[in-house]
């Protein structure tokens, strides 16, 4: 895989730890290549363990990981004419 659009589609599965072996090696190999999809997983990861501690000992909102994910792609989204 060299595929900025599969590896960031797969980041929350990859942040789940829910991958195979063999696509966790694949994305690894492209985040060493790549600087943006780097910087979006670690993002991603450090938004994970924020949420994971603030919501310890409470249920997180049904969606509310789904919405911050919607926001996160448009801004991933590379290119796009933003008239939407
Ligand atoms: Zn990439």
């Amino acid at each position: 895989m060299a595929d900025c659009e599969k590896a960031l589609r797969e980041l929350d599965t990859f942040l789940d730890g829910e991958l195979s072996d063999a696509t966790r090696t694949a994305i690894h190999d492209h985040l060493d290549g790549c600087p943006d999809c780097l910087s979006a997983f670690d993002f991603h990861a450090e938004l994970k363990s924020v949420i994971a501690q603030k919501c310890q000992n409470d249920e997180m909102p049904p969606g509310l990981l789904s919405r911050l994910e919607q926001c996160l792609h448009i801004e991933l989204a590379p290119g796009g004419d933003g008239s939407a």
